[in-house]
């Protein structure tokens, strides 16, 4: 008898999620990665890891995050709706955790590894700063050394990330190879795992990378559905219709939508960046990419016909990585999630938006989420629900946007 398919069960032993995922690293690192999937399984099963993994959700974190219910926002929606349509839209607060952001529930998770694994020295790679600050804040909180790898180009324009990664304790190295940001920031990093493979724990920020880290992150960012999926059916006796999400590497996605994979009924949306447009600069992976082998890992990518890895844009820092995590890819050909994508015009307007009527000043990556969400809800019946993951708080962003709006401040 063949037991039931669950689609959350993937991936399999070598790493696969259908025809992506895998590890595609160089011999040396291939020890590590085993040792590291062997103590990941130990830790797992242990339940003195999961107990002190939620210890720190609930008293560090501030988990849960609240489920709450967007009525200004929904009423906004259906004032432009035909007669009965325009679904109820609610929004997970991943922005009320500490750090203003869900990175933070995956560095725990990460960090409680290395402690057990006796790594004392972390590495990470950034791009705008933010999983360098989230990794330099766990750092702290547990007296480990912190080296975080940042493109030259990335240092000079997020001053004020290098400097509260500075504040934490962390040393910053500027990486000046390639185009001087985001993946020559992981080429580094992983460059020094293999050099430095007694002490150090390369902790990774997103659902990518080689095996097991697509799955062990999208495990501690798991956390976000099983909340969401236990509050919406105590909010609403039912679950959500449509799940929304945006997508830079698909952690805080995926965080969200594992919980559901095996709800049929629960549709799901991945929003990606679609930058100045998707014939133009943007960071669409799946929309305007490819499949092929980056850090580690297949999935679909931005790359040109020589298979070199093009530069993304979005004017959310988040967003702008040229990759996906295999997870996703594999999710989009089986057809379970639908990926979309949003403009930076549309982002901003969703951006002000949410902010005039809910009084919730939303990080510019979950703005992309946001944008996506009237055109849907307007095609839903007023019984129907919408969740949105609010991945974070948009304080981070305040340079960014006043510029966009022609603001000096
Ligand atoms: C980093 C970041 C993202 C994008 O990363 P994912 O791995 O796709 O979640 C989205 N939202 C916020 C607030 C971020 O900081």
């Amino acid at each position: 008898m063949t037991l039931l398919n669950s689609l959350r069960q993937q991936p399999d032993a070598q790493g696969h999620f259908g025809d992506y995922g895998g590890r595609y690293v160089a011999e040396t690192l291939m020890p590590l990665i085993l040792e590291l999937e062997r103590e990941y399984r130990a830790a797992k099963a242990d339940p003195a890891f999961k107990a002190e993994f939620d210890g720190l959700m609930t008293h560090y974190v501030g988990r849960p995050s609240p489920l709450y219910y967007a009525e200004r926002l929904t009423e906004t929606i259906r004032e432009s709706a035909a007669p009965g349509m325009g679904a109820k839209v609610y929004l997970k607060r991943e922005e009320l955790n500490h750090t203003g952001a869900h990175k933070i529930n995956n560095c725990i998770g990460q960090i409680l590894l290395a402690r057990r694994m006796g790594r004392t020295r972390i590495i990470a790679e950034t791009g705008a700063g933010s999983h360098g600050v989230a990794t330099a804040t766990v750092c702290a909180r547990f007296g480990l050394k912190c080296v975080v790898y940042m493109g030259a180009k990335d240092v000079e324009r997020q001053q004020p990330n290098v400097f509260r990664m500075k504040l934490l304790g962390a040393e910053v190295i500027p990486v000046t190879s390639g185009a001087q940001t985001l993946k020559d920031a992981l080429n580094e990093a992983l460059r020094d795992w293999v050099a430095n493979v007694d002490d150090t724990f390369y902790l990774i920020g997103t659902v990518a990378g080689p095996h097991p880290y697509p799955e062990l992150v999208r495990d501690f960012q798991s956390v976000i559905g099983t909340e969401a999926r236990s509050q919406m059916l105590e909010a609403e006796g039912k679950l959500p219709d449509l799940l929304v999400a945006a997508v830079g590497g698909g952690s805080n996605a995926i965080g969200l939508f594992h919980a559901f994979l095996d709800d049929p009924e629960v549709a799901m949306l991945g929003i990606e960046a679609a930058g100045h447009g998707l014939d133009k600069a943007h960071a669409a992976s799946i929309n305007g990419g490819t499949p092929g082998v980056l850090h580690g890992n297949r999935t679909y990518l931005l790359q040109d016909d020589d298979g070199q890895i093009t530069e993304a844009h979005s004017i959310s820092a988040g967003l702008d990585y040229p990759g996906i995590g295999p997870e996703h890819a594999w999710l989009h050909d089986i057809g379970r999630v639908t990926y979309g994508s949003v403009t930076d015009q549309e982002a901003l307007d969703a951006f002000t938006h949410l902010t005039r009527v809910e009084g919730i000043i939303p990080a510019l990556e979950c703005a992309h989420a946001l944008a996506a969400v009237p055109a849907k809800a307007r095609e839903m019946t007023r019984d129907q629900i919408i969740l949105v993951n609010l991945s974070g708080r948009g304080d981070k962003d305040m340079a960014t946007v006043a510029a966009s709006l022609g603001v000096t401040i």
